[in-house]
C-alpha cells in the first residue's frame, strides 16, 4: 500500500524522506549514514531501505549504532501508515508530530530538561524535587522492565538493562553486580554517560531519575520494595555514576 502511494505521489515521497532523515538525526546517526540514507529511493518501503543499510554497513550490528538503527526502524510499517492517514486527514498539510511505533513522542535537548529540574527545585525545594524525580524514574524503570522482560530470562542483567536504556539515550550500563549479604541483597549499577549530570557540577549526586529508573527496574525484577542511593556521580567528579539498590529478604 505504501509503495503504491509513494509511486503516485512524489510530494509525499519527499515528505517521508524528510521525516526519516529527521528521525535519523534525532537518534544520533552519523552524518555519513544520513547522507547515504538521503540517496535512498523512497519508492521502496522503509524495510527495504533498512536492508540496504545493513548490507552497506555490516559493522552496525557490532557496535552501539545498532540500537539507534533499531530505533529508526520504528518509523516503518504502522507508524508510516498512520503518518499518511494524518497527512490525508489534514488535506495534504503535514502535522509536525514525531511518531515512534505509531505513538506520538516528544524530544528536547538535555539542558532543557535540566532547566526544568532547576525550576522545580527552586519552587518546591531540593528534598521534594528529589522525591518526585525518583518517583518519575521508578515509573520509567518499571516500564523499561516490561520492555526488557524477554531478555532478562536469558541474558545477564546489565546487558538487559543497558539495551532498554541506551536506545532511549539514558547512557550505558557498564555493570550491574548482585551481592548477597544474608538478610539483604544489594545491586550496584554503574552507568556511563548518564544524561542527568551531563556537563553538570554539583556537591552531591544529582541523578535522582536514573536512581529511580535503576531501582524501579530492580523492584519489578525482585518483586520487593527496594531502597536506593547514588554512591558516586559524574556531577561530583566521579567518572561513572554508581547506584546501589538494596532489598531485604
Ligand atoms: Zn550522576
Amino acid at each position: 500500500m505504501i509503495r503504491d502511494t509513494f509511486k503516485s505521489n512524489p510530494g509525499l515521497c519527499e515528505l517521508f524522506k524528510r521525516k526519516i532523515l529527521e528521525r535519523a538525526r534525532f537518534v544520533g546517526l552519523s552524518e555519513g549514514l544520513i547522507d547515504f540514507k538521503a540517496q535512498i529511493d523512497m519508492e521502496g518501503t522503509y524495510q527495504d531501505n533498512l536492508r540496504i543499510l545493513y548490507r552497506e554497513y555490516p559493522q552496525l550490528s557490532q557496535n552501539s549504532d545498532y540500537s539507534r538503527i533499531k530505533s529508526v526502524r520504528l518509523l516503518s510499517g504502522a507508524a508510516l501508515e498512520q503518518s499518511w492517514r494524518s497527512y490525508e486527514r489534514n488535506n495534504g498539510h503535514e502535522i509536525p508530530e514525531l511518531l515512534e511505533d505509531g505513538e506520538r513522542i516528544l524530544s528536547f535537548p538535555v539542558n532543557t530538561f535540566q532547566s526544568i529540574i532547576d525550576c522545580v527545585t527552586a519552587m518546591v525545594g531540593e528534598k521534594v524535587t528529589k522525591m518526585i524525580l525518583h518517583q518519575i524514574g521508578q515509573e520509567i524503570g518499571s516500564t523499561a522492565f516490561n520492555c526488557s522482560r524477554d531478555q532478562i530470562l536469558s541474558d545477564n542483567l546489565a546487558e538487559a538493562l543497558d539495551r532498554v536504556l541506551s536506545i532511549r539515550g539514558w547512557g550505558q550500563v557498564l555493570d550491574l553486580e548482585k551481592t548477597d549479604h544474608g538478610s539483604r541483597v544489594t545491586y550496584v549499577c554503574t552507568v556511563k554517560g548518564c544524561p542527568l549530570c551531563y556537563k553538570r557540577v554539583s556537591t552531591s549526586p544529582a541523578c535522582d531519575i536514573m536512581r529511580g529508573i535503576v531501582s524501579g527496574w530492580l523492584k519489578s525484577l525482585v518483586q520487593k520494595n527496594v531502597e536506593s542511593i547514588e554512591n558516586a556521580c559524574v556531577a561530583t567528579g566521579s567518572p561513572p555514576c554508581v547506584f546501589q539498590v538494596t532489598f531485604r529478604k
